[in-house]
């Protein structure tokens, strides 16, 4: 009931209210022309995508990350970005982007590039054969109790990621599993890296691994190792980083310090947000699922303000 009340109010906002305080930076993931692409993933289809963003384009201009982070008067800009480096982005999804003249930065892992399976997709793979039960019977660090909520426990920053993937990776050697080629959809290589005027590529780390898990140390290789393999490349490079899950506790004021020291001055978060217009050095995004992204709009706006 309390869901209907908030839908039918959100539905009474205009959306030129929104513009003048607020602006939407998109996150994406996966992109591509299946409508589902396999379970676990935000993964939206190019009707949608189109859909979205000629509504977003109605209210709001969209510009680069980069040059979004470096203008003063950000009213009426929104942004668009993507995480992870799906295949899908380049074989299926820049047609639209082109279509549409919006600019894109993806926020690649550099381990992918060397073949390496994301860490995620050793979880997904231990839950999609029943193979969790088993796992954590042999684990130091799980217990029975997380068996039903193991996805989400094993990125709980409480657990060192690295030592989550060194188990499983230990338990999946030992086992003789062997994962398929199922979970290769993130580049794999540098063909995926274009020189195009609508692309730049940022920093999301070496492995994915949730950085307020990290020592200080262990943070600081993870984003030199993904930043070093970029700077080889020539292609638009973004000074912004993207942090791994982005959310608010997905990063800590190691992680803070350490961007610092390499120069990134401004980080993308997750949090299913409106971005002030007046932002500085942190960003709010979300991530539109269905056609209907004004009401989206207008629900995060309505949260906001009941937020005060
Ligand atoms: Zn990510």
């Amino acid at each position: 009931m309390i869901n209907f009340i908030k839908n039918l109010a959100a539905s009474f906002v205009p959306i030129k209210l929104i513009t003048k305080s607020y602006n939407p930076i998109i996150l994406y993931h996966s992109i591509g022309l299946n409508s589902k692409f396999r379970d676990n993933i935000d993964h939206i289809n190019l009707e949608i995508l189109q859909t979205q963003l000629k509504t977003i384009q109605k209210f709001w201009k969209f510009i680069p990350i980069d040059e979004y982070v470096d203008v003063k008067n950000k009213k009426g800009l929104a942004s668009l970005t993507i995480d992870d480096g799906y295949k899908n982005i380049i074989d299926e999804a820049l047609e639209v982007f082109e279509y549409l003249k919006i600019p894109i930065t993806i926020f690649v892992n550099s381990s992918t590039f060397k073949g390496k399976i994301f860490w995620r997709d050793k979880v997904r793979y231990l839950i999609d054969n029943n193979k969790v039960d088993e796992f954590i019977n042999n684990s130091n660090l799980f217990e029975k109790k997380h068996l039903n909520k193991f996805y989400s426990i094993s990125k709980n920053p409480i657990y060192n990621s690295i030592e989550v993937e060194n188990e499983i990776d230990q338990f999946i050697l030992r086992e003789n599993l062997k994962m398929n080629n199922r979970y290769e959809f993130c580049f794999d290589n540098k063909d995926y890296l274009i020189k195009h005027p609508l692309i730049s590529y940022g920093n999301h780390t070496a492995n994915h691994y949730v950085l307020s898990s990290l020592t200080k140390e262990q943070q600081y290789d993870e984003i030199i190792e993904c930043k070093n393999f970029i700077d080889t490349i020539d292609i638009n490079k973004s000074k912004v980083f993207s942090i791994p899950f982005g959310g608010n506790n997905s990063f800590n004021s190691d992680t803070l310090l350490n961007l610092d020291d390499l120069n990134y001055k401004t980080i993308l978060k997750s949090t299913n947000d409106l971005d002030s217009i007046f932002s500085t050095n942190e960003i709010n995004r979300f991530m539109p699922k269905t056609y209907k992204i004004e009401n989206t709009l207008k629900k995060m706006y309505l949260k906001k303000l009941l937020k005060g």
